[in-house]
């Protein structure tokens, strides 16, 4: 596994063109890495004859590493000064941007085989079984209704015990029973497996 050039995060895929070339892929922005030969190859393939020779024209220094060695790679022309591209000077490795592999076998005058890689993200591992399901939501529900009643009683019982001229409010049986409700309630859901 190596990770893309570009896109830190994303690790490029092994993807098989056109004669089980196994081409590297890039799942985020469908970059290709051609290890060394493997364009060659894959334009040898796509034509049914060898490819004439990359030339690399005019190498200066890139701002991209190579994934494979993570040296400081070369920007220059393929084929064409005009088609720059990155390639690693120490590997021979290529990196083609999504549109690149089509213009090499423009400028190569190719038009057989395919002219960009069709790439699918490996597939994840499998999610750990959610921490909140519904089931906990209800729980969640239960023990705020809960609270809410017995803070609703407790209320209720304050008022109760306390003297008449400290408090502002007189016991409600309306206000009680909603507590119990609530918190009969809320115990049961509570309870509930
Ligand atoms: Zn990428
Ligand atoms: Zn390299």
């Amino acid at each position: 596994m190596i990770n893309c050039p570009k896109c830190n995060s994303e690790k490029l895929v092994e993807t098989p063109a056109l004669g089980n070339i196994p081409l590297d892929v890039c799942p985020g922005c469908s970059g290709i890495w051609f290890d060394k030969g493997e364009l060659e190859a894959l334009l040898a393939k796509s034509q049914g004859s060898p490819a004439g020779s990359l030339d690399f024209l005019n190498p200066k220094e890139s701002s991209m590493n190579c994934p494979r060695c993570g040296k400081s790679m070369s920007r220059g022309g393929l084929v064409n000064p005009l088609l720059l591209v990155d390639k690693c000077e120490v590997c021979g490795g290529v990196w083609l941007d999504p549109n690149e592999l089509g213009l090499v076998k423009k400028l190569l005058g190719l038009s057989g085989g395919p002219s960009d890689v069709k790439v699918e993200r490996a597939a994840a591992a499998p999610e750990a079984p959610a921490a909140s399901g519904p089931g906990s939501l209800v729980k969640a529900f239960a023990a705020v209704a809960a609270l809410a009643g017995l803070a609703g009683l407790s209320f209720e019982l304050y008022l109760y015990f306390s003297p008449t001229e400290a408090v502002t409010y007189t016991p409600s049986a309306g206000l009680t029973a909603l507590s119990v409700l609530f918190f009969a309630g809320g115990a049961f859901g509570l309870g509930r497996k």
